[in-house]
């Protein structure tokens, strides 16, 4: 690609080859490293797109040397000189420039640099809150260069895609209306109207709804969205979505768009071929097969249904829980080379389990000849095979099960066992697994709270053969609502939209929110359905996560320029931070602080 360099430099820093043999450049850049043989100088210039060799040669004139012997690490700095090979000894096959050097002829400092608080390299020694700090330093790192340059292909990739697919790129307001869409709002107080408030969008779910109302048939942006949420892990406050919406289409219709989206991008941007269309997997069978709703399909070791086994073993504990109307299921861990299925390792296994609520991981060994040894094998006596066959197990596999009262908890005990086991017995292939998680539950029942809410968010359409059974059942209803999954990453959710005023309504009381509070609310989303809506889906696909995946990275911070810490803060410029009174005043507020806890 043509590397723009304007008036400053004739050429960037990763550009030059031994064609340029005798040209005269100017390269601007950082002193990358600065190595110095007495009078000889070599400076490893570098910027974005590269690194060049500088060399001050022993016979260069004393102002020369003068600047020369300035220079320290992360100078910035001008050098106008002629390209000339290296001698053989010196040829770097891995550096794109190391065929060549530049013989300075002078040397401009431009800005010099302060004592670095740390190395920059790819930061992976470095505290993570000293990157944050001095991101700036930490953004000429190759890792952080490479990264969100990455970022930047894959945006206008998708860019490109959609529009030559007819969509149109239609922003949309970061101040609007509260609208709870599940998280908490950020809220904007209005100077102009004392005690009102704008929200950030925590999606744009509502407008993108209400621009298919007004015929725009095929919509994308790339959407900040922002919700108020404790920090956890490496959830940011907000993050960037690629949020589609389109009109007259089925859910094969979004998945299929996806799928061809997908494939265009990781071809253009990784060189990468995926599969033409993805997996498909029911909520129902994520769950039963792989115990989450997000499964890593880069490792095999499904979970098995045991429960009739177990009924027949003499383990009481499993018989107890089957006669309760519970759950025993059964996954194989396979023999690895250098991994011993220790005590010790099964008590970790067992912890990861007790996370998600099993009482205990049962194990059994399968020794030579197929027999079972150790942990419940005793109580299966009679039923080796019958096990051995369930659960596709082989000479010096470790057969877990996990017995549970609770599908789905018995489920995701096993699921985060699944999980290490991928990890620690290195099951994980390269590359990418996409799959499609649908038909979703539509409602979730908060205990909390007491009453139902919406699984995804309520503007999804039930899926018809619930239509009568919504309110007398809600927890059996079925959503046209999709998941994309990427390497154990839920990475875009969506759904078809309800466009009718009185579904929506109805999935309103059912979550809670009567019809007066519904019309305060989301009155403008109704009004608009009131005027001949369209049916329409979407779906949006998290830019971060996505990316975070494709550089192989398990943080999204290394894909954000900014992110916040995982403490919500902003160690560089260290918001939140207080502001003055006057700009309180302004905005008719009063600090009411929490009272210190004792
Ligand atoms: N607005 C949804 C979200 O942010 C995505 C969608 O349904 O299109 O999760």
């Amino acid at each position: 690609m043509a590397e723009e360099v304007f008036s400053q430099r004739t050429t960037t820093c990763g550009a030059l080859t031994k064609a340029d043999n005798g040209r005269h450049v100017v390269l601007n850049g950082w002193v990358h490293r600065d190595r110095n043989h007495g009078a000889l100088h070599f400076i490893n210039l570098r910027d974005r797109y590269g690194i060049t060799q500088v060399v001050v040669d022993d016979d260069a004139s004393a102002e020369l040397q003068a600047v020369a012997n300035e220079l320290h690490l992360e100078y910035c700095i001008a050098v106008t000189g002629f390209v000339r090979l290296r001698p053989d000894s010196m040829v770097n096959p891995e550096m794109s420039t190391g065929e060549i050097e530049v013989k300075a002829e002078s040397i401009e400092i431009l800005s010099k640099c302060a004592p670095l608080p740390f190395q920059i390299d790819d930061g992976k020694e470095t505290r993570e809150d000293l990157r944050l700090k001095y991101r700036y330093l930490d953004l000429r790192s190759q890792g952080m260069q490479q990264r969100l340059r990455l970022r930047h292909e894959f945006i206008l990739s998708c860019r490109n895609f959609l529009a030559s697919r007819g969509f149109l790129e239609i922003e949309t307001p970061t101040l609007i209306k509260s609208t709870p869409e599940g998280a908490r709002d950020f809220l904007v107080p209005s100077r102009v109207y004392p005690g009102k408030f704008y929200a950030l969008p925590q999606s744009p779910q509502l407008l993108k709804q209400i621009l298919m109302v007004g015929g725009m048939d095929k919509y994308f942006q790339i959407a900040r969205c922002y919700r108020d949420e404790d920090a956890r892990g490496d959830r940011q406050l907000e993050f960037t979505q690629l949020d589609l919406e389109m009109s007259f289409v089925k859910r094969d219709d979004v998945l299929s768009l996806m799928e061809e989206l997908f494939n265009h991008v990781f071809k253009d941007v990784m060189d990468y071929e995926l599969p033409v269309h993805f997996r498909r997997l029911s909520y129902h069978d994520a769950l039963n097969t792989y115990g989450c709703d997000k499964p890593d399909l880069r490792f095999d070791v499904p979970l098995s249904d045991v429960n009739d086994l177990a009924e027949q073993s003499t383990f009481s504990t499993f018989k107890e829980i089957v006669a309760k109307g519970g759950f025993v299921k059964a996954l194989c861990a396979p023999r690895t080379e250098g991994v011993d299925f220790s005590r010790k390792y099964i008590t970790e296994l067992e912890e990861a389990a007790k996370i998600y609520g099993a009482q205990g991981l049962a194990w059994i060994k399968v020794g030579a000849d197929r027999s079972l040894s150790g942990g419940v094998s005793k109580f299966f006596t009679g039923l080796e095979e019958a096990l051995l066959k369930r659960v596709d197990a082989k000479e010096g596999d470790l057969i877990l099960f996990v017995a549970h009262e609770s599908w789905k908890k018995c489920c995701a005990s096993l699921s985060a066992v699944r999980t290490k086991l991928g990890k620690d017995l290195h099951l994980i292939r390269k590359g990418f697994e996409f799959c499609w998680i649908i038909d979703f539950p539509l409602f979730e029942y908060n205990e909390d709270e007491g009453h139902w809410e919406a699984a995804h968010h309520m503007f999804s359409m039930p899926q018809a053969e619930y239509l009568d059974t919504l309110e007398s059942d809600p927890g059996s209803v079925k959503g046209d609502l999709y998941d994309l999954v990427l390497n154990g990453y839920e990475v875009a959710s969506g759904s078809i939209r309800i466009h009718d005023v009185e579904l929506q309504k109805r999935i309103f009381r059912i979550c809670n929110f009567e019809d007066q509070e519904a019309e305060e609310r989301f009155g403008f989303l109704l009004n608009a359905f009131r005027y001949g809506p369209p049916p329409h889906g979407g779906i949006a696909p998290g830019v971060d996560r996505m990316v975070m995946i494709m550089s192989e990275q398990t943080s999204i911070h290394e894909v954000i320029a900014f992110p916040k810490n995982t403490a919500a803060v902003s160690p560089m410029d260290d918001s939140p931070s207080q502001v003055d009174q006057k700009q309180l005043d302004e905005l008719h507020l009063i600090i009411n602080y929490p009272k210190p806890k004792d």
